[in-house]
């Protein structure tokens, strides 16, 4: 780095093209359980552009209901260290595979 070349989404370290299985297109759902958090804002410091918090009890506000594509290392990453086991994630068909649409 510092080379001065624009980086690839591939050297990143967490950015590239979306998780597949088998083949098959896949989006990381993320759903959230408000009654499990304890406010800890370990997700928002993970994934800021994923989780935030709401003011007053630092509760979880899930500000999109799948992973931004190359955000999922790091939403994986939020669930994993989340202390109340607030955050569940699961792999689903990317939306609009197989309509023709893609
Ligand atoms: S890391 Fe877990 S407990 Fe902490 S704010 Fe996020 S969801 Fe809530």
């Amino acid at each position: 780095m510092g080379d001065g070349q624009p980086r690839s989404h591939a050297d990143d370290g967490e950015r590239g093209p979306a998780p597949e299985a088998g083949g098959v297109p896949v989006s990381l759902r993320i759903t959230v359980d408000t009654e499990r958090c304890c406010g800890s804002g370990m997700c928002a410091l993970s994934a800021p552009d994923v989780f935030d918090q709401r003011d007053g009890d630092g509760t979880v506000v899930l500000m999109t209901q799948f992973a931004p594509p190359g955000r999922e290392l790091s939403v994986r990453t939020a669930s994993e260290n989340c202390p109340c086991g607030a955050i569940s994630v699961s792999t689903t068909v990317k939306a609009g595979y197989g309509d023709g649409k893609d």
